[in-house]
């Protein structure tokens, strides 16, 4: 066979992608091993009826032919006047597309922003598919650490020191997988940074309906970040619809513009019936949105109680998405190490913090998307391995 591209494959650079724990568990449920499940971000609930009836009754009505291609206007208004009201920033239709999700919207803005070769920055640690998707681009990927001590937040120094020929910072906030959400001098250092070297900054916030202390701000409405900008949202967190593949972008109209050609030529779109109910979900209003997000958030007390004084495993403070992070490095073993041991020992899944950087070595991530009974009987479990194997360390 001739040879692949090699942007195809080194996408997942080089070494372990993380997902090996993951795998491990899938085989032993093919396998008939039952497995509590705390990996990847899937809530324990489905889409809601409403939504899904929505959905059935713009299919059965006849919008399944091709829909139009930067989304359907109704949509992107929507989208625009609900960013607007969070942010305070004037946006119209045409400072949206309507993407098959937010994954499809990060690999895009980075289209948008990165030329072959470009340095793109994220922060460590990060959502699993941050250096690949610079990488589809064909521009390369450069970390900037945090710290697990000061909250996991990226420090202004750090940022500038790593910013040398780089043309865009990739951020999260609320973060998965750390849980952090940042406060306003963060996000106030960072647009100086961007700006000060004239850096794009895409602004991944996918989680914005999942916060428990303090308020979601985006950076797009500090002065003079609009036109900088571009926002990554998806209604898979908000309104429990990973699978239906619906997000968008928001930045200014000549990217967007620039973007419906990109998605012309690869997407052409997301379905009509999917943007019809993604309509409805929106306009169904925030009592929607906070019942999606409502486990979490007892979730969390409960993994605080749970936590409270414990020895070998630390919780670092969550103030929104849907997992948290615990720091294990008193067991003596690595994120993977543990995690690893955990599953053979106890056949409780989670996701090493490893598979999300070198931040976050030392770290396991829990997602918070098992029934409260079950997800407190696991935490418990998890902390009492733990705290024998730092007696045994
Ligand atoms: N960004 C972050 C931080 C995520 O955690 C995820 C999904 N886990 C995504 C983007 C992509 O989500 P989707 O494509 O389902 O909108």
């Amino acid at each position: 066979m001739p040879a692949l591209s090699h942007r195809i494959t080194t996408l997942n650079g080089d070494g372990s992608d993380g997902w090996d724990v993951f795998y491990r568990a899938r085989a032993m449920i093919d396998a008939g091993t039952p497995v509590t499940e705390l990996t990847i971000g899937e809530h324990d609930i489905r889409t809601d009826p409403s939504i899904l009836k929505a959905m059935y009754e713009s299919a059965v009505g006849g919008h399944t032919g091709y829909a139009i291609v930067p989304g359907i206007s109704a949509l992107r208004d929507e989208v625009a006047a609900r960013v607007e009201a969070q942010s305070g920033v004037p946006t119209r239709r045409e400072n949206v597309l309507i993407t098959p999700g937010g994954q499809a919207g990060l690999f895009a803005a980075h289209m948008a922003v990165c030329g072959p070769g470009d340095v793109a920055l994220y922060i460590d640690p990060y959502y699993a598919t941050y250096p690949g998707v610079v990488r589809s681009a064909g521009a390369v990927p450069r970390a900037v650490p945090t710290r697990s001590s000061q909250g996991f937040l990226p420090q202004r120094d750090v940022l500038e020191a790593a910013s040398d020929g780089a043309v865009s910072l990739l951020i999260n906030t609320p973060n998965n997988p750390t849980g952090a959400v940042y406060p306003r001098d963060t996000l106030e250092g960072i647009a100086d940074v961007v700006t000060e070297r004239d850096m794009w900054l895409i602004s991944d916030e996918v989680y914005d309906t999942q916060v428990w202390e303090g308020a979601h701000l985006s950076p797009r409405a500090l002065p003079g970040m609009a036109e900088r900008t571009l926002v990554i949202g998806s209604m898979s967190k908000s309104h429990a619809m990973t699978g239906s593949r619906i997000g968008w972008i928001v930045g200014p109209e000549e990217v967007i513009t620039c973007l419906v050609d990109l998605a012309t030529n690869t997407t052409y779109g997301v379905p009509g019936y999917i943007q019809d109910a993604a309509l409805f979900g929106l306009r169904a209003g925030a009592e929607l949105e906070a019942q999606v997000a409502a486990p979490f958030l007892r979730r969390r007390a409960i993994a605080e109680r749970v936590l409270a004084g414990q020895q070998a495993v630390r919780m670092i403070p969550a103030q929104g998405a849907m997992y948290v992070m615990l720091d294990v490095r008193a067991t003596g073993m690595s994120g993977e190490e543990f995690a690893f041991a955990l599953l053979d020992a106890h056949h409780i899944a989670v996701m090493p913090g490893e598979s999300f950087g070198q931040s976050a070595a030392g770290h396991v991530r829990v997602a918070k998307t098992l029934e409260d009974s079950r997800f407190e009987a696991a935490l418990r479990t998890l902390c009492a391995f733990a705290a024998g194997l730092a007696q045994a360390a």
